[in-house]
């Protein structure tokens, strides 16, 4: 039987067999190579490039430094075109680099950046896009080619939630000249905390892996600024023996959200974002509570939730451009007018518990919560 009274997370991280895991150990301690593109590293980039189908792809030691990497190895400066609606670190990464994050509004039916409104944003200083794609729900991204290269924009997808994604037969991780992930704890794959960038070009790979090694060309040179990026052997071991539990976390998860979504359909006022791709990975389940259709407010809801022991999260709620940080620089697209539809999510939206540990049970539970009077 369920414990009613169990804690239910919203998030709980994938982890390794622990057995296995001291077998690595064992291997790192024998081998005394730590870090700086060890053995698990070389292997884990080798399998990751593999399974997520992509050509090219460094390790990094978290999913923030890639971004910022991606800017300077693409040289990106003055304006960078971004969505208010993702995490802090996709506009923390630009203004870490001195560019100007112009925030556009979102599409309201999946979150992501609406390309329409791009191209009004564009001025002569406008380098590139960061779209992100949003719980794994990805971007529009032919339109988005499109744009930037009618505009000469480069594009750098913060893709830290698409982990696996496939759209048009291919990985989504493909689209653009640069797309990143985030292996943080909380994430369906994850190295605790790690992240990696994916490109086209072996001149492109090899480019990188200087810049995340602080610059360095070869034992005596550094032709340029570089920072240190690097993941170390332990955590490399962890993300290869995560890679064969993968598939089955995300299978789980698939089970649980059309267990969410054939128990939500029908409570008024209880919205879904149009999620869909070739290929998901079920990172997150958010839901929209529509106020005037539903009989609680959405942080109502939110605290009902808690009260049942279920932890749910406002996720992605304050907008990245009202956090002080953004609003203190005073940039007109950060302005609250401009952004309607992203402040209206970021208003309604609440991401339910979904990760590969939960029951169908403790779905049920959560649907009966959120329908009860
Ligand atoms: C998790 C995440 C990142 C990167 O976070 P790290 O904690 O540095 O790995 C970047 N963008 C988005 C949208 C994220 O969710």
């Amino acid at each position: 039987m369920m414990d009613l009274n169990k804690k239910i997370l919203v998030t709980s991280p994938l982890l390794p067999s622990l057995e296995e895991f001291n077998l690595y150990l064992k291997d790192i301690w024998d081998r005394k190579w730590l870090t700086n593109n060890g053995y698990y590293h070389q292997q884990l980039e080798d399998e990751l490039a593999k399974y997520l189908n992509v050509p090219y792809l460094s390790l990094f030691t978290n999913g923030t430094l890639p971004l910022m990497v991606a800017l300077k190895a693409l040289d990106i400066k003055g304006e960078v075109i971004t969505t208010p609606y993702s995490f802090v670190a996709t506009a923390h990464s630009l203004c870490w680099s001195n560019i100007t994050p112009i925030f556009v509004d979102v599409d309201p039916k999946t979150g992501n950046i609406d390309p329409e409104k791009i191209e009004q944003a564009i001025t002569s200083n406008t380098t590139a896009i960061m779209p992100v794609h949003v719980y794994g729900n990805p971007c529009d991204v032919d339109v988005i080619q499109e744009i930037a290269d009618k505009h000469n924009l480069k594009v750098i997808y913060d893709a830290a939630h698409a982990f696996g994604v496939e759209e048009n037969g291919q990985s989504v991780l493909q689209y653009g000249d640069i797309s990143t992930l985030s292996f943080h704890a909380t994430k369906t794959y994850n190295t605790i905390e790690g992240g990696a960038l994916i490109c086209h070009t072996k001149e492109m790979k090899q480019r990188i892996d200087q810049l995340k090694n602080f610059g360095f060309v070869d034992e005596i040179s550094v032709d340029e600024l570089g920072i240190n990026g690097k993941l170390d052997e332990v955590r490399a071991a962890y993300g290869l023996l995560q890679l064969k539990h993968i598939d089955k976390a995300i299978e789980k998860r698939k089970e649980l959200t059309e267990i969410y979504i054939e128990n939500l359909k029908n409570i008024d006022g209880i919205d879904l974002l149009d999620i869909k791709a070739d290929k998901l990975n079920y990172s997150y389940f958010p839901i929209l509570v529509d106020e005037s259709k539903y009989h609680l407010s959405r942080d109502a809801l939110y605290n009902k939730l808690k009260e049942n022991n279920i932890f749910a999260r406002r996720y992605f709620y304050p907008l990245i451009s009202e956090y002080q940080f953004y609003q203190q620089l005073n940039l007109p697209s950060a302005d609250k007018n401009n952004l309607p539809n992203a402040y209206k999510l970021s208003q309604q939206v609440i991401c339910l518990p979904m990760h590969h540990e939960l029951s169908g049970e403790e779905i049920l539970k959560i649907c009966n919560v959120i329908e009860g009077e």
